[in-house]
C-alpha cells in the first residue's frame, strides 16, 4: 500500500478524552502518519476508549470489536486501558494498551507495529498547523489544564484510571492557550476533573509567562486567560470558598459569567456517602452571594438520583435544593453501579423503578425552572457566537450556552452569517432548553425542528 503509514482514529467518551486524541493525533501527524477516515485506508486503528460508567465500557468495547473485524489490527488507549486486563479478556487479538494520556506510549505502540516514514518533511511547517490538531469546530476548544484528581468519590473510579492531580506548568496552559488564539479559536473551554484543585499538587508554583511571574492558582490563571480578550468558560468546578474570588472577573465579562459546579445532591448524608469534595450545606448561600455579585451568571450543575441510601426525604431536599437555587443548565442521572466503585458496597440501594419515578420528578421539576428562566431573557439583547448555519438559519450559542451539553440560541435565516461569528441578537421567544432570536429590531417566529 503506497505509504504504508495510514492509521485511522476511534475518540470515545469525555472532552477530556478528546483533548487526548488531539495530542496523540498531532503527535502522530507530526511523525509523518497520515490519518484516514475508514477502516479499510487504515494500516492500524487507534481506539481512544471511556470507562466511565458501564454503558461507555461497553461502548469503547464493542467499538474495539468492530474495528477487530474491520480491520483486524488495533490499538487501544484511555480510561478503558487502565484496567488492560478488562480489555484483552475480551478482545485478545489487540495489539497493545494503554491507559489514559499516556502520549508517549500510544505513539510509541504505533511506531512499533506500523514504522513512521522517513523524515524528509519539516515535522512543525509541514503537516502539523500550529494550533495543534483540533476535533472540535475552529471557533472553540478544549483547554486542559491538569490531569487526574485528588478526591475519591465513591461512585467514581477517575481517579483509578487517571490517578492523583497532576496540575500542568501554567506556561505552558497558556502557550497552548495562545496558539489557539491566533489561530482563529474564540471560546476556550477549561477542562480538568477538578478545575479549581488547580495548582494543589504543585503548591501553586509561580511560573512565567512573557517575563512576568504568574502564580498558579485558579485565580491567576483567569486573570491570565482573561486577557486574550475571547470567552473563557469553565467547567468541573467545585464550590471551594476561593471559587468566590473568580466572580468579579465573571461580573467584569472578563472571563463567560458561567460556572459549571457538579453538585450531585443536596442532602448532607448522601453528599457524605458520595465523599464528595467541598460537600456542605452552605452551597445556596454562595449561589446567592455569587448572583448579587454577577446576575448574569449562569450555574450548570449535574445531579445523581436514587444514589444508594437515598430517602424519598433525601430525595425531597434535592427537590426543594433545585426550587430554591433556581440553577439555568441541569443534568441527572440514575445511579447505576460502576465497576470498581466503592459506593456498590454502600448499604440499601434503590429499587430501578424508584430511580425513575425521582428521576422523572426531577425533570419535571427542572424543566419548569429552566422555562421560566429562559422566557425572562425575552426581548433582552444577549452576545452569541454562531456555531453553525444551514437554509434554516443559524445555531448559535450564548454565554449561558456550552457546546454540546447546554441549549442553544436559534437565530432566524441571516445570509451574512457564518460559524465563528460573534455578534449581539435580541431573544425573541424561548422554550424550556433553547432560545430564539434575530438581529435587528422585527421579532421572527420559532424556528421548527
Ligand atoms: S471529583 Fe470525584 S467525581 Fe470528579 S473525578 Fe474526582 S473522584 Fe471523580
Amino acid at each position: 500500500m503506497p505509504g504504508n503509514n495510514k492509521v485511522g482514529f476511534i475518540s470515545l467518551g469525555c472532552p477530556k478524552a478528546l483533548v487526548d486524541s488531539e495530542r496523540i493525533l498531532t503527535q502522530l501527524r507530526m511523525d509523518g502518519y497520515d490519518i484516514v477516515p475508514d477502516y479499510a485506508g487504515a494500516d492500524v486503528v487507534v481506539v481512544n476508549t471511556c470507562g466511565f460508567i458501564d454503558l461507555a465500557r461497553q461502548e469503547s468495547l464493542d467499538a474495539i470489536g468492530e474495528a477487530l473485524h474491520e480491520n483486524g489490527r488495533v490499538i487501544v488507549t484511555g480510561c478503558l486501558g487502565a484496567q488492560a486486563e478488562s480489555i484483552t479478556s475480551v478482545h485478545p487479538k489487540v495489539l497493545a494498551v494503554s491507559g489514559p494520556h499516556a502520549y508517549e506510549q500510544v505513539v510509541g505502540q504505533v511506531h512499533e507495529y506500523l514504522p513512521p516514514p522517513p523524515k524528509t518533511h519539516d515535522p512543525f511547517s509541514d503537516l502539523v498547523p500550529p494550533q495543534g490538531i483540533k476535533l472540535t469546530p475552529r471557533h472553540y476548544a478544549y483547554l486542559k489544564i491538569s490531569e487526574g484528581c485528588n478526591h475519591r468519590c465513591s461512585f467514581c473510579i477517575i481517579p483509578s484510571m487517571r490517578g492523583d492531580l497532576v496540575s500542568r506548568p501554567i506556561a505552558d496552559v497558556l502557550e497552548e492557550a495562545e496558539r489557539l488564539v491566533n489561530a482563529g479559536v474564540k471560546e476556550l473551554l477549561v477542562i480538568s476533573q477538578d478545575t479549581s484543585a488547580y495548582g494543589v499538587d504543585t503548591k501553586y508554583q509561580t511560573g512565567f509567562w512573557q517575563g512576568r511571574p504568574l502564580k498558579a492558582n485558579m485565580q491567576g490563571l483567569c486573570e491570565a486567560l482573561a486577557e486574550f480578550g475571547i470567552w473563557v468558560r469553565l467547567h468541573y468546578v467545585y464550590p471551594y470558598p476561593h471559587v468566590d474570588n473568580i466572580i468579579p472577573l465573571m461580573a467584569e465579562n472578563k472571563i463567560v459569567p458561567y460556572l459549571d459546579i457538579p453538585f450531585q445532591h443536596a442532602s448532607l448524608p448522601i453528599l457524605k456517602a458520595m465523599k464528595r469534595p467541598a460537600a456542605t450545606e452552605k452551597s445556596l448561600q454562595r449561589i446567592q452571594n455569587w448572583r448579587t455579585q454577577c446576575p448574569d451568571l449562569t450555574i450548570r450543575s449535574t445531579f445523581i438520583v436514587g444514589f444508594p441510601g437515598e430517602t424519598e426525604d433525601d430525595f425531597q431536599q434535592l427537590l426543594d435544593f433545585l426550587e430554591q437555587a433556581q440553577l439555568d443548565r441541569v443534568g441527572c442521572f440514575q445511579y447505576s453501579p460502576v465497576v470498581g466503585a466503592k459506593a456498590n458496597e454502600l448499604a440499601n440501594h434503590v429499587a430501578d423503578e424508584i430511580k425513575q419515578e425521582r428521576w422523572n420528578r426531577f425533570m419535571e421539576t427542572q424543566q419548569a425552572i429552566s422555562t421560566s428562566r429562559l422566557a425572562n431573557k425575552i426581548g433582552k439583547t444577549i452576545e452569541v457566537l454562531v456555531d453553525s448555519v444551514d437554509d434554516q438559519g443559524a445555531t448559535a450559542r450564548s454565554h449561558a450556552d456550552a457546546p454540546e451539553i447546554d441549549g442553544v440560541v436559534y437565530i432566524a435565516k441571516d445570509e451574512e452569517l457564518e460559524p465563528g461569528n460573534l455578534l449581539k441578537v435580541t431573544v425573541t421567544d424561548s422554550d424550556a432548553y433553547d432560545l430564539y432570536a434575530k438581529r435587528g429590531r422585527r421579532y421572527p417566529q420559532k424556528i421548527s425542528n
